[in-house]
């Protein structure tokens, strides 16, 4: 009898608040390693993001329209749990520095600890974007900086209509 192929299904999660082209490196790359790749928006109501959740996702969904494999989607649920939710066993996630390194390594065992049947896989990040995270990239458009070479257009436009009505911190 022909065995039954096992989609390979992993979960990319994060704020993405927004997204940049450190993200998308990742999302391209992982995304040629499964059958399929969900990108996760974190639910976290503890934080004050800049874009709503439905803005992160339609900004996501914008970006990697080229990408055949991806889902778009967003969580507010134990990550372990949504990951039973999408039949998904990996969860992808990227890593700039030592300092990620030990916040992801707490993640991962945490997340470990809670199911054993999920793995964490790491990326190491394009040295290009070593240094780009989302809040580098709010704190430029703030003061209406060039971010074109640090987000993907659709966001860079995103970016500028939020802070033309919002004027730049005192
Ligand atoms: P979180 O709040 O979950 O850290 P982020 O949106 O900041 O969400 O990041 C999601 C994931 O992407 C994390 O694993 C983070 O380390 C990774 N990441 C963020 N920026 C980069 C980058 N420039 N290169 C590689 N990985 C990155």
């Amino acid at each position: 009898m022909e065995q039954q192929h096992e989609l390979r299904i992993a979960v990319y999660p994060g704020s993405f608040d927004p997204v940049t082209r450190g993200h998308m490196d990742i999302i391209q790359r992982a995304s040629r390693q499964f059958d399929r790749l969900v990108v996760a928006v974190l639910n976290n109501t503890s934080k004050n993001p800049l874009f709503t959740v439905e803005e992160r996702k339609e900004l996501l969904r914008q970006a990697t329209q080229h990408i055949p494999n991806i889902e778009i989607d967003s969580f507010r649920d134990l990550l372990v749990n949504y990951m039973d939710y999408k039949q998904a066993h990996v969860i992808v996630r990227g890593i700039r520095s030592v300092t990620d390194f030990e916040y992801e390594l707490q993640l991962a065992s945490t997340n470990h600890k809670l199911n054993s049947e999920v793995e964490t896989i790491f990326m190491m990040t394009n040295p290009k974007y070593s240094y780009l995270s989302s809040s580098v990239v709010k704190e430029i458009a703030t003061f209406h900086g060039d971010v074109s070479d640090l987000v993907p257009p659709v966001v860079e436009v995103a970016l500028r209509s939020k802070y033309r009505s919002k004027p730049a911190k005192a």
